[in-house]
């Protein structure tokens, strides 16, 4: 089952969400944290809404583009301020970070939000949960020793930075035309944002996975059907048409 298909559709949703099938936390971890981050990069192109535009060798393309983006500006922060925690890099450019247990207007379940220009949310419900879940199921092992916080902060924290270098950086400058000619539209690729956000997160927190494997733990947190929905979205996309 997809996770698409549970939570889109409003009347099939109760009957998909009653066959999706629970797996144990443990293995859906050890299975996602040993996929190669670049895998990712096709379940972050599926949840974009431009996702039909794009062949499957150049969505390969730009997703290596998008992790060598995020790595250049993790490689850069380090250089420039050495050992900084995500909540100083947040001071130091000035953005005010704050922790509210979840998100004010409810709905789906959401991490951490960033809010232009200058405003970070990090929601510590689900950071608090996905802690949990680690300890109790002896996550460590696999994902080694992981500061979900930190790593929602730095994630969000790349978004500034993109504000900031837009004309310059590669996630705001690589845009797909949209309509054809006389009128132009072009558009930026929404999800190169979040494969260079969560590339930047992992260099900057030294984590040995892909934060993208996060999302199923921390959806674990609130509903299990929904998160195994997810890993099996997940492992869709990263084994489709794979030759
Ligand atoms: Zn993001």
């Amino acid at each position: 089952m997809k996770f698409r298909d549970l939570f889109t559709y409003k009347d099939p949703v109760r009957e998909f969400y009653e066959k999706q099938e629970i797996y144990p936390l443990s293995e859906m971890m050890a299975g996602l944290s040993a996929i190669p981050e670049k895998e990712f990069g096709k379940y972050a192109f599926f949840r974009d809404p431009l996702e039909r535009r794009f062949s499957r060798e150049r969505k390969q393309e730009l997703t290596i583009r998008a992790l060598e983006c995020g790595s250049e500006y993790a490689q850069f922060t380090k250089k420039k301020y050495q050992d900084i925690t995500a909540q100083l890099a947040a001071q130091r450019l000035g953005v005010s970070v704050s922790y509210p247990e979840r998100p004010s207007n409810g709905g789906q379940v959401l991490f951490a939000r960033f809010t232009e220009p200058d405003k970070i949310e990090v929601y510590l419900d689900c950071v608090r949960k996905g802690k949990l879940l680690v300890r109790e199921y002896g996550l460590e092992m696999v994902l080694g020793e992981i500061d979900i916080r930190e790593l929602l902060l730095w994630h969000e924290l790349f978004h500034v930075l993109e504000l900031r270098n837009k004309d310059t950086i590669f996630t705001k400058t690589e845009k797909i035309e949209l309509w054809k000619k006389p009128f132009s539209n072009r558009s930026v690729i929404g999800c190169l944002s979040e494969i260079a956000a969560m590339k930047f997160a992992a260099e900057m927190t030294g984590s040995r996975f892909s934060p993208f494997v996060l999302d199923v733990l921390l959806v674990y947190g609130y509903d299990q059907r929904a998160a195994c929905a997810l890993y099996d979205e997940m492992m869709e996309c990263i084994m489709e048409n794979d030759d």
